[in-house]
């Protein structure tokens, strides 16, 4: 069995987040740590999937909802216009083992991207 991630106690409430979103398979929360006026984090709720290759090969109808709920709440946040990152391995800047898309929007530095 997989190692629990910070996400996977997010997920079964050990860990309380403010609930920016949620559907059957994902929810979305803001990031501890912003890199932009907006940011948040959309993520499943299952644990099964590392990362988002993993993802897209096992569920793509989760990742499909992640981009929705991503999208919707980019337009609640701010002007709907938004950069969806995701960091696939650990040199790549992962540092949490469950799949996760970074969502951020407003007024974004030139060249920032998440983890750098
Ligand atoms: P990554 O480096 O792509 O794996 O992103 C992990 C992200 O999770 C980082 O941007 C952290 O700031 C964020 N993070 C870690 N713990 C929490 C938490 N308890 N609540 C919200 N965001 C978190």
């Amino acid at each position: 069995m997989a190692e629990e991630t910070v996400f996977g106690k997010i997920v079964s409430g050990e860990i309380p987040v403010e609930i920016l979103a949620e559907t059957d398979r994902v929810i979305a929360f803001p990031d501890i740590s912003p890199q932009a006026p907006v940011h948040f984090l959309v993520i499943p709720k299952s644990t099964a999937y590392a990362d988002v290759t993993e993802l897209a090969a096992g569920d793509p109808e989760t990742l499909a909802e992640m981009v929705a709920v991503a999208k919707r709440l980019a337009g609640e946040l701010a002007n709907g216009e938004f950069r969806l990152i995701f960091n696939n391995g650990a040199s790549a800047g992962q540092t949490v083992f469950h799949v996760h898309a970074h969502v951020l929007a407003g007024e974004l530095e030139e060249r920032s991207l998440v983890g750098s």
